[in-house]
């Protein structure tokens, strides 16, 4: 999650992954747990899990919101990974910019829109989907306006900054008969599928506890940092924007529903970062079987990305967990590190096939909604001091340990 985690170069990443690579490789150690991948030196093709390719006249087209860090430094390449996605069209304030990304990426200039003339997209059948890439608070209003377009919508996480707009959201994709997908990435990573099915499988047991720990420092003077901490913009602090990785994967860790959470929260005082937003939220959260969590999200620490989870019979542990290229896992003392994918184009292929085969899609807009209804229990628990029951019957229609195609090279 490149610091969601915008402030280190997608190259050092790339850099820092190949050394811990070897790292674990070497580290893999005896003992007992869940088969390891297959391939040379346990680590398994990055092709495979993926969809076979398609020519390109028959892969979807995508239309790309918002030209920012995430969009730059990891979508845009993303295509060239997938095999039933295409990037067709850019929508964009900055007209200069995305003349450039259009021309480096092979985007037609009549593919180029700005947020005022973006309804034309409705004339342009080269695009199926729109990517909103957007901040949070604008999610709702462009996944509107794609669906009155007839195109299906992939909107980046958390879904939008109140309830509200996610009903409306899912309200417009239902109008539509168009599908909505809230992209959760992790849920398409080889170590995270890995964690959950050897969960599901009871290998470690029971879960008893969960720990996270979820945090990086914001740079006022960083346009992506300047939204996030402007409350009508980001809807919150750390929770909303990195919090929210710890929150969805305790879930589809536990594979069940929080029913009651509890929260702290804190921002100092006299620093001018956190006039609007949260700074650090210290929250736990009761599941159904009896697993707990406790886990943590700040706007100040130093970067930290960990999850830990405890069973009756091993200990998992992530760290770190949700980057975008250099996760390790270890289970036992087993620690087991695959070769990376690239979850975005798999996200995208995924929403593709789910589009093309008429299939659910792993994380729709109700699974957005439920982040984002804990998210504001959390908060509300924080303000009041108070336990917040959130029992409220929500299920996830599609698990991903078992929805996302399970020959990842993964056990
Ligand atoms: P950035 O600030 O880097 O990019 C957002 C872009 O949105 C801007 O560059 C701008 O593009 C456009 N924009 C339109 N209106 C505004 C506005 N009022 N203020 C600021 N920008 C505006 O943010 P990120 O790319 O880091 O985040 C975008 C979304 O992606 C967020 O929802 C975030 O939570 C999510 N995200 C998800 C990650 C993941 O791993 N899944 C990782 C990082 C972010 P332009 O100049 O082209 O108009």
């Amino acid at each position: 999650m490149k610091r969601d985690m915008s402030s280190i170069s997608r190259r050092r990443f790339v850099a820092s992954a190949g050394a811990t690579l070897m790292a674990g490789v070497a580290a893999a150690a005896e003992g007992q747990g869940p088969a390891l991948p297959s391939g040379p030196a346990g680590r398994p093709d990055p092709s495979l899990g993926s969809p076979d390719p398609l020519p390109l006249d028959r892969q979807l087209g995508f239309a790309v919101v918002g030209l920012g860090k995430l969009a730059l430094g990891e979508i845009m390449d993303a295509f060239t990974a997938a095999r039933r996605a295409k990037v067709t069209a850019l929508v964009s304030g900055n007209r200069d910019k995305a003349m450039r990304v259009a021309a480096r990426y092979g985007v037609p200039q009549t593919g180029i829109y700005d947020y005022e003339n973006f309804d034309r997209i409705v004339d342009n059948p080269a695009v199926d989907v729109v990517y909103i890439v957007l901040p949070n608070a604008l999610h709702r209003q462009f996944a509107e306006r794609a669906f009155r377009a007839g195109k299906h919508v992939l909107c980046e996480k958390p879904m939008a900054t109140n309830v509200a707009d996610c009903e409306a959201m899912i309200a417009a994709s239902r109008a539509a008969g168009r599908k909505l997908m809230v992209a959760y990435r992790s849920q398409f990573e080889p170590h995270n599928l890995l964690a959950m099915r050897t969960l599901r499988r009871g290998d470690l047991g029971a879960v008893r506890v969960i720990t996270a720990d979820i945090g990086r420092g914001t740079d006022p003077r960083d346009p992506a940092d300047q939204w996030r901490l402007n409350r009508a913009l980001a809807g919150s602090g750390s929770l909303f924007d990195i919090g929210i990785y710890a929150l969805n994967a305790a879930r589809f860790l536990v594979n069940e529903e929080p029913v009651e959470v509890r929260a702290q929260l804190y921002a100092p005082p006299n620093d001018p970062r956190f006039r609007e937003v949260e700074d650090v939220v210290v929250w736990t959260m009761r599941f159904p079987g009896g697993a707990l969590f406790h886990g943590s999200t700040s706007y100040s620490y130093s970067f930290t990305n960990s999850i830990q989870v405890t069973c009756d019979r091993g200990v998992m542990v992530f760290d770190p967990s949700m980057e975008y290229h250099a996760h390790r896992l270890r289970i036992r003392d087993r620690v087991i590190q695959m070769s990376e994918i690239d979850q975005f184009a798999r996200e995208m292929d995924h929403f593709c096939m789910a589009i093309t085969d008429n299939l659910p899609v792993v994380a729709d807009g109700a699974e957005g909604m439920q982040d984002v209804k804990l998210m504001l229990a959390i908060l509300e628990a924080g303000r009041t001091g108070r336990a917040v029951a959130t029992d409220w019957g929500y299920r996830r229609s599609a698990d991903p340990a078992t929805s996302v195609p399970d020959n990842l090279g993964v056990a």
